[in-house]
């Protein structure tokens, strides 16, 4: 096996606890190495830090799989998935659709496997995890013996790592539930690995605020916040978004829930849409903004800033007094302090205030 030796003190961080290898970090790479095979990471004395696959093409050429000597086998996806399961047995988090491994967090980074009822959806995010898919689909055998397994790559991801990204499709939809709610999930069609699985808990609080209201699904996807929010009792919802595909997904979440009276469905661009709401004076008790990610770099934080800003802003002058806002970044660049500070920061909230948008209520964002 190769080993990557890092420069002095770049083991500081991995000591920590943080996982992740950057190019800039490493001193040298000795031994015969292969693209996407588990290399040993040491520090700039040789001493052992851990073992991860090496990824040659990506800026984060490695990250830690493993920090004890152990090898990087099948036994080793074995243990991380159990235990994955095991935590989320406890924690009460298993459900008709949940995300039963999550990358870094089950240490099994560039691995995350959500499941939809009986089929465990694979998406590998590293070219070490894509060589060694074959491993995750035995490990996950025995875990779910009468499921069925999808593979389901990010294209993105696979283009920074350099793999193929495969890409099943199952010919059949699933109905999974959430909450409250019912929904179609075509796997292999729709966005993600079929369903937003990390605003799950979003969506069902999102439900519990909504009766009686006039919601804005802007971003909506297949709808899901407009479905809880429609099967809460809320008087109306009207969905935003850019793409026909979510929207035909929605309609039928819509349909399914039997709520699809009370919602109206808009295909274009948000940021107009919420921009022609405002010039026709609509308003509403709640609005959700759930936008894909602004930026996914550094080097456009700024940019993205100030498209959070746009957004936020014509959504908080949508709001009716007493009005609710519940809004969403999942742009890596964008701390949470920044975006907390460009949404409560002086101008959104003063501008409002000079719309006599009423009491801003914070709690469900
Ligand atoms: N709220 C959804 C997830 C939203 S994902 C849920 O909980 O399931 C973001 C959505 O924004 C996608 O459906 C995408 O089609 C849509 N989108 C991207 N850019 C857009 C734009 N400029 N205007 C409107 N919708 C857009």
């Amino acid at each position: 096996m190769a080993t990557l030796i890092l420069k002095r003190g770049a083991e500081r961080r991995i000591r920590a606890g943080h996982p992740w290898i950057y190019r800039g970090e490493v001193a040298d790479l000795k031994g015969s190495w292969s693209a996407g095979a588990a290399v040993d990471v040491t520090d700039s004395a040789g001493r052992f830090l851990g073992r991860g696959f090496y990824s040659p093409r990506a800026t984060l050429v490695c990250r830690l799989l493993t920090r004890v000597d152990e090898p990087v086998d099948v036994a080793l996806f074995q243990k991380r998935l159990a235990a994955a399961r095991e935590y989320r047995r406890a924690a009460g988090l298993v459900s008709a659709a949940y995300r039963l491994c999550w990358s870094e967090a089950d240490g099994l980074p560039g691995l995350v496997v959500d499941r939809y009822g009986p089929v465990s959806v694979v998406q590998c995010l590293t070219l070490g995890m894509a060589r060694t898919a074959e491993w995750v689909r035995d490990a996950l055998g025995p875990l779910f013996p009468d499921g069925e397994i999808l593979r389901l790559d990010d294209p993105t991801a696979a283009r920074i790592e350099g793999f193929d990204p495969v890409r099943e499709a199952r010919p059949a939809e699933l109905i999974v539930e959430e909450g409250a709610g019912r929904f179609a999930v075509s796997l292999g069609a729709g966005h993600k690995t079929g369903l937003y699985l990390d605003q799950r808990e979003n969506r069902v609080l999102v439900g519990s605020l909504a009766r009686g209201r006039r919601m804005l699904d802007a971003f909506c996807y297949a709808g899901g916040f407009a479905c809880h929010a429609l099967l809460a009792g809320a008087a109306s919802a009207l969905l935003l978004d850019s793409s026909a595909d979510a929207l035909a997904q929605a309609r039928r979440n819509l349909g399914l829930n039997g709520v699809e009276e009370r919602a109206t469905l808009r295909e274009g661009n948000a940021f107009d849409g919420l921009r022609e709401l405002q010039a026709r004076g609509e308003r509403f008790g709640l609005v959700i903004l759930d936008p894909p990610p602004f930026t996914r770099h550094k080097s456009a934080v700024e940019a993205a800033a100030r498209g959070y800003k746009e957004i936020n802003l014509r959504a908080l002058r949508l709001l009716e007094p007493g009005g609710l806002l519940a809004t969403f970044s999942c742009s890596g660049g964008v701390s949470q302090e920044l975006f907390q500070s460009i949404v409560a920061g002086g101008d959104c909230i003063e501008d409002a205030h000079v719309l006599r948008a009423g009491p801003v209520d914070w709690t469900g964002a």
